[in-house]
This record gives structure tokens, C-alpha cells and sequence, in this order.
């Protein structure tokens, strides 16, 4: 099996990444560093030359590197031989055909057009009644950074870089770096939305502007998140070492003792699940409850009094990050407005009232997750003592529902402390801008959609539990001059 030569001909092509063309390369057919995409087959090197081929490359590689699909198999019959392709699939390998066909006709180097443009990488080559050697082809990725000038058997390739591309790139991370935000996956994304932007609205004079605001936006952004998790974590450590002390395993051993001598009275009568659980949760409840009065609960109650206010704090330099980043303010020092705000929290009364709702809430949360754990066990048959195990487990587990409270009260408190502030400066419209990571629940879509709302009006935030959505508003920041550099 031979297959044609093409060592004197002259193309413009692709040649996709060495380690995908290991994949599709097949037996007996092109070895990988052959395997190629023609973008112009061009006929007869002799007839070309190849100093203007290789400028037309040069002139078409200022463009973005650009990722095609390898969408299956072909097989071009109607030749000596017939030949098997990868098709691909690409509207940027569109464009680069139409553009590539100008440059050309341009630069008065004549295509052969007796052929249409089918995208292909021919794979091998087979008599027409020879079988093919694979039947199907997974559709994978196939990208491409260079484009070449081939000219008989000189290569010669051009990386694919769109000068505005570089500058867009350049540009935003200037914005970024303005905002002292940390480098995240989210804020790696925008940058590559971003540059395509700019490359797609080169006439427009102020892209570049445009391109640094939107990377201190991104960075602000991944600040506010990253701090945001960093309070939750660390409060809900410093919540979760007040209450694993108050876990003691005795009183959970009563608690065991007590709700199975209920069951074993019930017994007689048969198992009646339904009372089973609502005994459990009763038992549960009791020994939660009970802990309001052991030493120790006092510091529960101040560690969750003390995260609620780095929520509030934290909410509040929140808002003038926000307010800073709308009317183009730079300079926040975060540290110094977290500091100043949470010292301001200090004297607010409610927030005793507040601990104490997010307090029952956690027995209750507690209560529950353990009424289910002594349920499941009766049903299970579990032993006293493993009933024990659970009960403990399910008590201290890190995911538990302290955990859970906490970050539902810091969210809370976040958004809480954001609206007060607006309601301070006298701000009257407030939006609602959604977390934007995929993981945003549709009352918060809907919440964002309804923006701009009269304050007041607007759903009150978190709409969840677990919600990063915040609030966002103009905030005059007259009054927080200190905060900035
Ligand atoms: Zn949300």
C-alpha cells in the first residue's frame, strides 16, 4: 500500500498537537508528525515562492490559537485511492479558509479551485475495496497554535497571536493586579472572555479601557470571595472548638439509655416508625437543650456572637468594595476597613439577639440530624453502644449542623451589614448580583434579574442557605476616606 507523494507540493496548514496526532494517527497510514490540516492546497512548489507563502502565514497567524472538534470519520472515494479522514469541525477553521483565500488572491498567489473545502486531516490511504482500519472516531478537542508554510519539504511555522489579543491580555491583568485580588480559576476565564472581546471590537477606541476595568472588577470580585471563605472557615473553626467540649459522651449516653428504654416500653405494641422518629427527636432535643445550662455554653455563645460580627464587618467593607469598584475608586486597604468595622460592632447589642436565634437554630439543626442518627440506629438494630458512636459521630462531624449554621449566619450577617449601610448613606435603589460560579439557585437569578429594586423592596438576601449572592449599590464614600490609600 503506497501512498501518493506529496513532497513537491505547496499548502498553508495545520498541524495539530503532537500528542493528539499520536492518537489519530492509524496502522499503516501517515505517521503522526504527517497527520496535518490542509487549509489551501496550493499545487506545485516549483510554481510558488515560497519567501510570499511564508509572509501570507505570517500575515495570517495574527489571530487567537483557536480549538476545533474532531467530529468522526470520513472516507473520500472517487481517486486511485480512497482516503480516510478525521473530519473537523471548526467555524474559526472558516474563518482562517475565507481569510486565508484573500490573503492569497492578495498577495496573487494563484488556489486550484477544483475542489469545494471540506475540513479533513486524512488519516491513511486505502484501495476502494480495502476495509477501513477503524470504523469510528470519539469526537475529542483539537487545538491549534501555528499555522504553517509548507513548501515541498520545508515547514515553516507561525504562531497563531493576535497583537490585540496580547494587549488585551496585558491590559487586564494591569486592572487585576490593581485590585489585589487573588489569581482564580474564575478571574483565568474572564481573561480569555476579555481578550476575545477586544479582539472582536478592535475599532472600538476605548477597549482597552474597557479590558482594565473589567480585570479590577474580576479581581475585586475574587477578593471579596476569597475573604468571605476565609471568615467562614475560621469562624467555623473557632464555633465548632466552642461546642465539641459541651459534646460530652455521657450526657449522649443518657440520651441513648433514655430513648431506648421508650422503645423497649413501646415495644409490646409492635415498631411504629413514625413514633419512633418523633421519640427520637424529643430525646435528641432534651439533651441538646440541656447543654444551655452547662459551663461553657457561654463561650458557644460568644464565638457565634464573634462571627456574626466579622459577617457584618465583612459585609459592610463588602459594599464599599463594591461602591469603590462601580465609581472606579482604587485604594481600598480591606484590612483597615475590616479592622475599623468590626470595632464598630463592638458596642451593637443586637447582635446577643441575633446569637441567640443562630443558637437555636443550631440545637435545633442538631437535634434533628441526631434524632434521624437514633432513628436509623433502632431501625438498623444497632447496639447500645454503637447507638452511642453514631450519636457522637454525627454530633462533631466537621460537616455538621454547627458548620452549616455558621455559614448561614455569617451570609446573613454579610448582607445584613451591606443593607445597613445603604440605609445609613441614604441609598435608595440596590441591586442583586448573583456568586456567577454555577452554582446559583434560580430565586437568585431571579432576584438579580429584577434589578435594580426600590430598597425594601428588594428579596431580603441570603435566599439560601449556603447563597453568595450580594447586594450591590453607589455608596458615596465620603465617609470612608480612611479606608483608602
Ligand atoms: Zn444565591
Amino acid at each position: 500500500m503506497g501512498s501518493p507523494d506529496y513532497s513537491d507540493g505547496c499548502m498553508i496548514a495545520l498541524y495539530p498537537p503532537a500528542e493528539l496526532a499520536e492518537e489519530l494517527a492509524v496502522d499503516g497510514g501517515l505517521p503522526p508528525s504527517e497527520l496535518h490540516v490542509t487549509v489551501a492546497y496550493l499545487g506545485k512548489a516549483d510554481d510558488i515562492d515560497g519567501d510570499e507563502l511564508r509572509q501570507v502565514v505570517a500575515e495570517l497567524a495574527e489571530r487567537r490559537p483557536f480549538t476545533a472538534k474532531v467530529a468522526g470519520l470520513g472516507r473520500f472515494t472517487g481517486g486511485d485511492k480512497d482516503v480516510l479522514v478525521a473530519l473537523i469541525d471548526s467555524p474559526d477553521l472558516e474563518s482562517l479558509r475565507r481569510d486565508t483565500l484573500d490573503a492569497l488572491r492578495e498577495h496573487g498567489i494563484p488556489v486550484p479551485r477544483e475542489h469545494g473545502y471540506t475540513a479533513h486531516c486524512s488519516l491513511t490511504y486505502l484501495d476502494p475495496d480495502e476495509p477501513a482500519p477503524l470504523d469510528r472516531l470519539a469526537a475529542r478537542d483539537a487545538e491549534f497554535t501555528a499555522l504553517a508554510a509548507v513548501h515541498g519539504t520545508d515547514r515553516t511555522d507561525a504562531e497563531l497571536s493576535h497583537p490585540i489579543a496580547d494587549v488585551a491580555r496585558e491590559a487586564f491583568a494591569a486592572g487585576w493586579a490593581m485590585s489585589g485580588g487573588p489569581m482564580t480559576e474564575r478571574v483565568r476565564v474572564a481573561c480569555g472572555t476579555a481578550m476575545q472581546i477586544a479582539t472582536e471590537a478592535t475599532d472600538d477606541p476605548d477597549i482597552l479601557r474597557a479590558t482594565i476595568d473589567l480585570g479590577r472588577l474580576e479581581g475585586m470580585w475574587a477578593l471579596l470571595f476569597q475573604r468571605r471563605e476565609e471568615q467562614q472557615v475560621k469562624h467555623t473553626k473557632l464555633v465548632g472548638a466552642a461546642w465539641e467540649p459541651l459534646i460530652d459522651r455521657q450526657a449522649v449516653t443518657t440520651a441513648v439509655d433514655g430513648f431506648r428504654a421508650q422503645m423497649g416500653l413501646a415495644e409490646a405494641r409492635g415498631p411504629d416508625w413514625s413514633r419512633v422518629r418523633a421519640e427520637a427527636v424529643a430525646a435528641a432535643k432534651k439533651m441538646l437543650y440541656a447543654l444551655i445550662d452547662v459551663t461553657g455554653f457561654g463561650k458557644l455563645r460568644q464565638a457565634l456572637r464573634d462571627a456574626i460580627a466579622a459577617g457584618r464587618a465583612e459585609g459592610v467593607v463588602n459594599a464599599v468594595a463594591i461602591a469603590a469598584e462601580r465609581g472606579a475608586q482604587v485604594g481600598l486597604d480591606w484590612n483597615i476597613a475590616f479592622k475599623d468595622a468590626y470595632r464598630s460592632m463592638e458596642r451593637l447589642d443586637e447582635l446577643w439577639a441575633d446569637a441567640d436565634g443562630w443558637l437555636a437554630r443550631t440545637l435545633d439543626g442538631a437535634a434533628g440530624d441526631l434524632g434521624s442518627a437514633l432513628a436509623d440506629g433502632m431501625e438498623a438494630g444497632l447496639t447500645r453502644d454503637e447507638m452511642i458512636d453514631a450519636a457522637m459521630d454525627i454530633l462533631t462531624a466537621d460537616e455538621g449542623a454547627v458548620a452549616f449554621t455558621v455559614d448561614w449566619a455569617m451570609t446573613t450577617a454579610a448582607d445584613e451589614g451591606a443593607l445597613a449601610l445603604y440605609r445609613s448613606e441614604g441609598v435608595l435603589q440596590i441591586d442583586i448580583i448573583t456568586a456567577g460560579d454555577g452554582r446559583v439557585c434560580s430565586s437568585c437569578i431571579d432576584a438579580e434579574a429584577g434589578s435594580p429594586w426600590h430598597i425594601g423592596d428588594q428579596p431580603r438576601m441570603p435566599l439560601h442557605p449556603s447563597c453568595r449572592c450580594c447586594y450591590a449599590a453607589d455608596v458615596s464614600l465620603a465617609h470612608f476616606a480612611s479606608w483608602f490609600a
